[in-house]
């Protein structure tokens, strides 16, 4: 078996009155949040599902239930913190992630050097080993008509 494992992850959270807007770790001015159990971070929602993808475990609605008052409100660095320990634990380490998050507002492009850095903290990985993209939706569909937000993330494990 060759040491690399790859995973993808997705997600799509609509968007909300009177919720933070958190995505990738770092709060965004907006009128709008994110609405979830727990702080609805898109972005570190789908690079969880991208890692435990990767290792063939379970997805991050089956480790970290939306039914467990434990996870309401939940702080998503903490829960993509434990995530990392699972992986360093089954003996792999992340070689990198690429990431984008699709939105129509607002601007992602200035908040994505403050992501990286944050994202790259929790992971305890360099900023060059995490690449975080922005598109907007072109107008079309739910996350063209500012109602949503989605994000996919893709990531390389390795053993040595
Ligand atoms: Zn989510």
């Amino acid at each position: 078996m060759l040491p690399y494992r790859v995973g993808t992850g997705y997600d799509i959270h609509r968007l909300e009155e009177n919720r933070d807007l958190i995505i990738g770790g770092i709060k965004i001015p907006y009128e709008k949040g994110l609405q979830g159990h727990s702080d609805a971070d898109v972005l570190i929602h789908a690079i969880i599902d991208a890692l435990l993808g990767a290792l063939s475990l379970q997805d991050i609605g089956t480790l970290f239930p939306d039914t467990d008052e434990k996870y309401k409100g939940a702080d998503s660095t903490m829960l993509l913190e434990q995530v990392c320990n699972i992986i360093i634990n089954k003996g792999y380490k992340i070689g990198n992630i690429d990431s984008n998050i699709i939105a129509q507002a607002p601007k992602m492009m200035p908040h994505i050097p403050a992501m990286k850095k944050r994202l790259a903290e929790v992971m305890n990985i360099d900023i060059d080993q995490i690449s975080v993209k922005a598109k907007t939706n072109e107008k079309m569909d739910a996350v063209g008509e500012k109602r949503a937000i989605e994000a996919n993330a893709t990531v390389l494990l390795y053993k040595e």
